[in-house]
């Protein structure tokens, strides 16, 4: 039963982190335990019964709904994080931003060939992190089976760039 209207647990903030960008804030979520339950069995309500054996999470809000459903798919949880920060040997993954690049690393003995893998953030806006994050998976020989979003910021167009795969979001703006 969906009690809560979770839109109502996002707040947009202005001009973060620079002037033009309106930010969807989503630690009012986090902070509203029921509200925040629900969330969490929406995204398991988008997997459904996939079998799931790892998920990934992207630094750094992909890490608080990401462990959670690991936990609940009885899954691994595999943190993809910004340069510098995993300790053990990596693979890496450099993208374009707006204005220059971004690099994402992922343990290289995190996922396994054929390891059925669930791709999990806060939200897809170009999509350039998230097809990052798929070309890291998909190097260490991962099958990615749904890329699964808190929210998709739809006019910025990147689900274009995960055409190929299932992606599925609990909110959509
Ligand atoms: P993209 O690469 O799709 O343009 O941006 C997605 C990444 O940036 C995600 O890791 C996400 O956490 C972050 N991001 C971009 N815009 C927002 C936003 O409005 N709110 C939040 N919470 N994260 C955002």
């Amino acid at each position: 039963m969906k009690t809560f209207n979770l839109e109502e647990y996002i707040r947009d903030v202005k001009d973060f982190p620079k002037e033009g960008v309106l930010f969807k804030d989503i630690t009012p979520l986090l902070n509203h335990p029921q509200a925040s339950e629900q969330c969490l069995q929406e995204l398991l309500d988008l997997i459904g019964d996939l079998k799931i054996d790892k998920v990934v999470g992207i630094e750094s809000r992909g890490f608080f709904y990401g462990t959670l459903l690991a936990k609940e798919l009885n899954a691994g949880f595999v943190p993809v994080r910004k340069p510098g920060k995993l300790p053990y040997n990596t693979n890496s993954e450099t993208y374009d931003l707006e204005y220059g690049t971004d690099t994402l690393e992922i343990h290289k003995d995190a996922i396994k060939k054929g390891d059925k893998v669930l791709l999990h953030d806060d939200v897809l806006a170009t999509g350039g992190t998230a097809k990052a994050v798929v070309n890291l998976i998909e190097s260490l020989g991962g099958e990615i089976v749904q890329c699964n979003f808190l929210m998709i910021i739809g006019f910025l167009k990147g689900s274009e760039k995960l055409k190929d795969y299932n992606v599925a979001s609990v909110l959509s703006y």
